[in-house]
């Protein structure tokens, strides 16, 4: 998707000015996500959307091995994964990154309770 520039409206050049540059300002935010890439982020067992349903999060790769995924095999949501592990997960399986910040206020309460290993 190519993002047009819009033009600064409120830009206003100087009467003196012989520069005839065109002042524009560039949008740079993420292009919004097409319904293609959207659809890569579904679980691959039971198909739900985990974006929205705001399960992301980074096991270890053993763990994600275990559960017989593919480093980039797409994505799984934390009832699949724990269906292929056979157990529940455990604050130890995930990744100590950016992704998996506890603070962060959207993530499903079911990965968070499996983040901070309450049950409640
Ligand atoms: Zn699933």
């Amino acid at each position: 998707m190519i993002t047009l520039p819009s033009f600064v409206g409120r830009y206003r050049k100087p009467a003196n000015d012989i520069d005839d540059t065109l002042y524009m300002r560039v949008d740079f935010s993420p292009a919004p996500m097409s319904m293609n890439e959207l659809a890569k982020t579904n679980c691959v067992d039971c198909r739900w959307a985990t974006l929205p349903l705001n399960e992301w999060y980074m096991v270890q790769d053993s763990v994600w091995k275990a559960a017989g995924m593919e480093p980039d095999g797409g994505c799984l949501c934390i009832g699949c994964l724990e269906e292929r592990l056979g157990r529940m997960l455990t604050p130890d399986d995930f990744m100590d990154c950016k992704l998996n910040d506890l603070n962060k206020s959207d993530a499903s309460s079911r990965l968070l309770k499996r983040l901070t290993g309450k049950a409640t």
